[in-house]
């Protein structure tokens, strides 16, 4: 939820209840069951996600995607005493290059 909305904008409408947790955890709630992932990353996650190949996406829009998934969660935690970002399901990484720039944490990704 973002502003008491299910969040949509910015991912393709495709709907998904992302919780950002106090503690700096971002995870979807409720989570999808085994069947919901296996048939999401069989059918829809290429279209989706592999966005570094998309020329109207490309690297420019994973950079501004990741860019407003940050901001999102520095608005909602405290952020002072953050040493570590791990997500796991990174697609392609390029948006750890925003990271980088952005803090000094150390930053985990699969
Ligand atoms: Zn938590």
């Amino acid at each position: 939820m973002l502003n008491k909305e299910p969040l949509t904008n910015g991912q393709f409408d495709y709907k998904i209840y992302p919780v950002i947790c106090e503690c700096g955890l971002v995870y979807l709630n409720p989570r999808w069951d085994k069947n919901t992932y296996s048939e999401f990353y069989t059918e829809n996650y290429d279209e989706l996600y592999r966005l570094d190949d998309k020329e109207d996406y490309g690297v420019e829009g994973i950079t501004m995607h990741m860019k407003e998934v940050y901001g999102r969660c520095c608005n909602l935690i405290d952020t002072s005493d953050m040493k570590n970002i791990i997500d796991i399901g990174s697609g392609s990484g390029y948006g750890f290059d925003f990271l980088r720039k952005k803090t000094s944490c150390k930053i985990f990704c699969n």
